[in-house]
C-alpha cells in the first residue's frame, strides 16, 4: 500500500516535473525556425515577405537575389578587383540555416569603386543559388563584406563550386563542423584565420546589384560572383547538408526576376 502512493507520488512528480518543459522545449524549436527553403511551407521562400514586416522586400523587392548569370545579357567591363585580406580570429556557427565562418576582428577588406568593405563573415549554401546559363552547380560559397557608411553597404563574393577534389578551405574546418550536426546556434573556435586561403580562382566575375538571398532580403547588395567553377567533394557538400537544420538541408533560395537590371562581366586586363 505505502509503495503503491509512492509510485503514483513518483508519477505525480515526473508529470509536474517534466511534461512542462518539454512543451516548452518543443515551443523553442518552433520559435527556431524563422524561415524554411520548402517551396510548399508555410515558411517557405514564397511566403518570407510575408512572414514578418521587416520582410517586405522578399515578396516586393524588384531587384532581389539569386539570377541567372547568362552570357547573352552580360556587359565586360575591364576594372581590377582589389582584395586584402588579414589573418584574424574566426569562429564556425550553426545558423540553422547555414553554417558561417564568422571573423571576429580586422580581417582585411574587398575594395570597390574606391569604397571599402570589411570582411564579416562567409557562409554556403548547397545547392548554388546563382545559376550561369541556366546551369545550377553543386554549392556556392557567399563571402559577406559590410560598410555601414557607404550608399550600399553590403557586398558580397559568390565562388561556385562543382563536384570533384575536395575544397582545401572546408577540409580545414570539417572537424569543426562535424561537432555541430544539427546544433542550431552552436559556436566552435576556429583559430586564426586567413580569408587569403579561400582559394577563389580567376579575377573574372560577373557584378550586378541584388539582395541578400535570405530574409530579410536586404537590397542594395553588390554582388560579384567569380566566373571559375572550383571544385568540392560529395562528401563535404554532404556534411554541410547535414550539419544544417532538416528544413534547410537544400539552402537555395529559387531564382529571382531579373527585371532589366544591367549584370557585367569583369575582367581586369584580359580578353574574356
Ligand atoms: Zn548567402
Amino acid at each position: 500500500m505505502r509503495e503503491q502512493r509512492y509510485l503514483s507520488f513518483l508519477v505525480i512528480i515526473y508529470f509536474l516535473l517534466f511534461l512542462p518543459a518539454t512543451s516548452i522545449r518543443a515551443q523553442e524549436v518552433e520559435h527556431e525556425r524563422e524561415f524554411d527553403y520548402a517551396l510548399k511551407s508555410e515558411k517557405g521562400p514564397r511566403m518570407w515577405g510575408k512572414l514578418k514586416k521587416e520582410w517586405d522586400a522578399c515578396n516586393k523587392g524588384e531587384m532581389q537575389s539569386p539570377i541567372d548569370l547568362s552570357n547573352e545579357r552580360v556587359r565586360i567591363i575591364r576594372k581590377p578587383e582589389k582584395r586584402n585580406y588579414k589573418l584574424c580570429n574566426a569562429t564556425v556557427k550553426n545558423r540553422g540555416h547555414d553554417i558561417s565562418l564568422q571573423w571576429h576582428g580586422d580581417a582585411g577588406s574587398v575594395l570597390i569603386n574606391g569604397t571599402e568593405y570589411p570582411l564579416q563573415q562567409a557562409h554556403w549554401h548547397s545547392p548554388s543559388e546563382h545559376t550561369v546559363n541556366g546551369r545550377r552547380y553543386a554549392m556556392e560559397m557567399h563571402m559577406v563584406h559590410l560598410n555601414e557608411n557607404a550608399t550600399n553597404k553590403i557586398a558580397v563574393i559568390g565562388v561556385l563550386y562543382k563536384f570533384g577534389k575536395p575544397d582545401k578551405f572546408l577540409s580545414k574546418l570539417i572537424r569543426n563542423i562535424s561537432s555541430m550536426i544539427d546544433k542550431k546556434d552552436e559556436v566552435k573556435n576556429a583559430g586564426m584565420i586567413n580569408p587569403r586561403e579561400i582559394k577563389i580562382g580567376s579575377r573574372k566575375y560577373y557584378r550586378y546589384l541584388g539582395s541578400l538571398t535570405v530574409p530579410p532580403c536586404t537590397e542594395g547588395v553588390i554582388w560579384s560572383i567569380k566566373k571559375k567553377v572550383r571544385t568540392i567533394s560529395r562528401d563535404q557538400v554532404k556534411l554541410l547538408r547535414e550539419a544544417v537544420h532538416d528544413y534547410a538541408a537544400s539552402n537555395a533560395r529559387p531564382m529571382q526576376p531579373l527585371n532589366k537590371r544591367p549584370v557585367y562581366l569583369m575582367a581586369p586586363g584580359a580578353t574574356v
